[in-house]
């Protein structure tokens, strides 16, 4: 249900947008964005905006810098925060090589590799994402979480939550963007909003969008949201569970499905879940991308540790959440490993591949596993043979380098612009010298 060129320009005239923001993600799920006025905005929509790709985190080499962005007028929206005087309005856009292809390193050009591949078998992959945030007031301007323990800092009354929260979800909902609902999470000051799933890549674009509309608002009110994934030692930190499932091409049904089954699942899914687990730590890197993810993937807060699955346990990996009888449409799988900081785009891009290798090679499922994993010792854990998820961000570069599915659905480019971010971070978190290792051993050693 893409617009026209028409609809969308009188809808612009409509709203007086003067501006269109065009925007994408660089490899990172940084969003980038040219700003074109409105007078220009047609010729675009028709031959595209090029740009210096060189400039952009994981895009082109210097030598091959050119390239243009393509509006997907799908995904036109004005901006709600930004009306009245140099009202503007966004767009995401294709990123295209001078020759006219895809840019395969545009995360979002990954995305719709993979889907493409599973339409080729019949099948559409559904995505509902849970993104869970911390809004933490400023310090004199600066943002810097305060310890814990000088817990006045965060005692940001419910009652001015629930209002910056209930503008999120209007702001939002000008995006076209459906909330289910928006809800304070288990940590002091953390909290959850959540909308309705939909195709991977309307759920990955609104997951871009819902990151910077929710800073956006915050701002508004003095605030600072953060998807950092682990802000506070000793709490919960921050994940982006995702529910997924697939659905028939032709007839729209969920192929999850099989009421025959004790858990409710078809073959297909099965597989499925079996696929995701054998790529879980080959996928880590993706979903749990900075040295930070890996704070939040610690027993005792509702993260997943161990490579397994479950129906109710929330220590597991992948949990496949009750539905109400009778509605088996709703018939679904949660992936509970990926946090906010993850490039949506790549992450669903290597679920799905790892989703479809078990499909492919009709991997068999393992027994679930329904007590709770963290009070599973090493020989507990080594007997039922459950694996562990990387426990650093440099175990889970290795993981990725190995695993050939998980490279194979990112392509050699972004494998490359992305373990190579990646290693910097790696490399400067190892160089640091950090306050815990100046407590433990100044005085001792
Ligand atoms: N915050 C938890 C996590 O890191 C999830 C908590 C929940 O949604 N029940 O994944
Ligand atoms: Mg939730
Ligand atoms: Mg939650
Ligand atoms: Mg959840």
């Amino acid at each position: 249900i893409t617009p026209t060129a028409e609809e969308v320009l009188s809808r612009a005239e409509e709203a007086g947008v003067e501006f269109v923001n065009l925007q994408f993600t660089d490899v990172m799920g940084i969003v980038k964005s040219v700003s074109i006025p409105i007078d220009v905005f047609p010729d675009v929509i028709q031959n595209g905006q090029w740009f210096d790709g060189s400039s952009i985190a994981g895009f082109a080499r210097i030598a091959e810098s050119d390239m243009f962005l393509m509006p997907d007028l799908a995904t036109f929206a004005v901006i709600p925060w930004e009306q009245g005087r140099n009202a503007t309005a966004r767009v995401i856009c294709w990123v295209h090589n001078p020759n006219g292809d895809l840019f395969p390193g545009d995360p979002r050009a990954v995305l719709l590799r993979q889907l493409e591949r599973l339409a080729q078998i019949g099948y559409r992959y559904h995505t509902g994402p849970e993104l869970e945030f911390f809004l933490f007031r400023k310090d004199n301007g600066s943002v810097r979480p305060l310890p814990h323990d000088q817990g006045g800092y965060f005692d940001l009354t419910t009652d001015l939550a629930a209002e910056v929260r209930k503008d999120m979800i209007q702001a939002l909902k000008a995006f076209g963007i459906k909330v289910e609902a928006g809800h304070h999470e288990v940590a002091i000051g953390q909290h959850e909003i959540d909308f309705e799933y939909s195709d991977a890549l309307t759920t990955a674009d609104h997951a871009v969008t819902m990151k910077y509309t929710l800073k956006a608002i915050a701002q508004q009110h003095g605030l600072h949201a953060t998807f950092m994934p682990k802000p506070i030692e000793g709490v919960n930190g921050s994940g982006m569970h995702t529910h997924q499932s697939l659905a028939f091409l032709e007839s729209g049904e969920n192929a999850f499905v099989d009421t025959s089954d004790d858990y409710g699942l078809s073959k297909l899914a099965r597989h499925f879940i079996a696929g995701q687990l054998a790529h879980a730590r080959g996928m880590a890197a993706v979903l749990a991308p900075l040295v930070n993810s890996y704070r939040r993937l610690v027993p005792g807060f509702e993260a997943p540790v161990y490579v397994s699955w479950a129906r109710q346990n929330r220590s597991a990996l992948i949990r496949v959440p009750a539905i109400r009888a009778g509605r088996t449409a709703a018939t679904r799988i949660e992936l509970r490993c990926p946090d906010p900081a993850a490039n949506p785009y790549l992450a669903y891009a290597v679920m799905l591949a790892a989703g479809l290798d078990g499909i492919e090679r009709e991997l068999p499922l393992p027994e679930p596993i329904e007590e709770n994993l963290y009070h599973f010792t090493e020989d507990d854990l080594r007997r039922r043979n459950v694996a562990t998820l990387p426990a650093t961000l440099g175990e889970a570069m290795a993981e990725l380098e190995r695993d050939e599915v998980v490279r194979e659905a990112l392509g050699e480019h972004v494998v490359e612009k992305l373990l190579e971010a990646q290693k910097q971070e790696w490399d400067s978190f190892r160089r640091h010298v950090s306050t815990w290792e100046l407590e433990r051993y100044l005085e001792i050693y």
